[in-house]
């Protein structure tokens, strides 16, 4: 039997494996300082990785929770978001940003998003808030960002907006985590912001983990609250309805071993982008970047003719590159959601992209090789 040359590692979507091997002898230590303490539930570690978000964002207060989704609910709970109030979410996103409101009993308002950055499209955001205000039968109180693939929206351009209606804007960051605009960081563009700690993120931990940024001195002492079933001064005296979403002290100490490489990995991040940008500018519809923000490259999304994607992603699958869709239904067209919208046609940025968009491999450690050996199979899928 011949011995064939030896053919390249399988390439990796996100490589966590690569990620853990770089960091082992931290990542370990961390980990059984932590079993050697047995502080488990709110441990030291916590407080001291809300310290080190807060310095390395700009935030004054970081609220560290058991997941993105729950960050996402602490913070509509601290602002008493319910019944009978409308939130305006746009519809080519993940489905916690929605599910959230669903939970609370409130409205959401999905609106269209920006055919070349996949963010809310202020100009169809005003619209629809003309068109909740003009039905009068929700309460208009805010507008819930999302910084997909890891690009901050223009919460300048959304405040203003916001600040006309009397709204408030909340930052859905759970891609965006180390993203920037000029010289603010990504936790400290919005009143609120929620990150998710999810392993596939850009600042991922080993199982569920998020957080929320503000600085705003009340929310945060009321998501401190809500996080622990809503206590007071006191673990059993309990001054609101409340959840139980600490987040672990074994995820806060993964994550404060991996923090000081968290900046590094970025820039990697960055790199592979504009190496790929390079490779594909032309041949492919590649990423926009926007004046002044810089994504955090939670996913690497182009656009393909949605006639050609599947036949694109198979053709990359046998050459050994894995693919993804990210998000192949927008939320005005899921079942649970269907109801809630005006259907088919509605939001047709949403409608289109959801048949177009095909993410590739991203990671801080993808070898050149591997971004050359990606761009040639796409190349020739195309
Ligand atoms: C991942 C994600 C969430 C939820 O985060 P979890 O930690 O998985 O709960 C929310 N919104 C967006 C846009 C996401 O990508």
């Amino acid at each position: 039997m011949a011995i064939e040359a030896s053919s390249p590692a399988p390439l990796a979507f996100v490589d966590l494996q690569a990620q853990y091997a770089s960091y082992k002898d931290e990542i370990d230590a961390a980990i059984h300082r932590v079993l050697d303490h047995g502080k488990f539930i709110m441990g030291p570690e916590v407080g001291e990785l809300e310290s080190a978000l807060a310095d390395f964002s700009g935030a004054k207060h970081v609220v560290g929770c058991s997941s993105g989704t729950d960050a996402l609910l602490m913070i509509l709970m601290a602002e008493g978001i319910g019944a009978g109030d409308a939130v305006f979410v746009p519809s080519f996103t993940f489905t916690a940003t929605a599910e959230v409101l669903l939970l609370l009993g409130a409205q959401p308002v999905f609106v269209d998003v920006d055919p070349d950055d996949f963010n809310l499209c202020l100009e169809d955001l005003e619209r629809r808030i003309d068109a909740v205000k003009a039905s009068g039968v929700y309460t208009p109180r805010g507008i819930l960002a999302v910084d997909l693939f890891g690009l901050p929206v223009d919460y300048a351009g959304l405040q203003a907006l916001a600040d006309m209606h009397g709204l408030k804007v909340w930052g859905d960051a759970a891609q965006s985590f180390g993203g920037s605009i000029g010289d603010r960081k990504v936790g400290a563009l919005a009143r609120a912001t929620a990150t998710s700690f999810f392993p596939a993120k850009p600042f991922g931990c080993y199982g569920d983990g998020g957080a929320v940024f503000t600085d705003d001195d009340v929310m945060a002492d009321v998501m401190r609250s809500i996080r622990a079933h809503g206590k007071g001064g006191d673990k059993y005296d309990i001054i609101r309805v409340g959840l139980n979403a600490r987040l672990d002290t074994i995820q806060a100490a993964i994550l404060l071993a991996k923090l000081p490489h968290f900046a590094g990995e970025v820039d990697r991040r960055e790199a592979v982008a504009q190496k790929y940008d390079a490779l594909l500018s032309g041949k492919v519809r590649t990423p926009v970047r926007r004046q002044g923000r810089s994504s955090a490259w939670a996913q690497y999304t182009i656009k393909v003719p949605a006639d050609r994607r599947d036949a694109i992603s198979a053709a990359l699958k046998q050459s050994g590159v894995p693919s993804a869709v990210y998000y192949p239904l927008p939320m005005h067209l899921q079942t649970a959601y269907r109801a809630m919208g005006d259907g088919k046609g509605s939001l047709p940025v949403s409608e289109a992209l959801s048949g177009e968009v095909l993410s590739l491999p991203m990671h801080p450690f993808l070898t050149d090789d591997q971004i050359a050996q990606v761009a040639e199979a796409l190349i020739g899928a195309v």
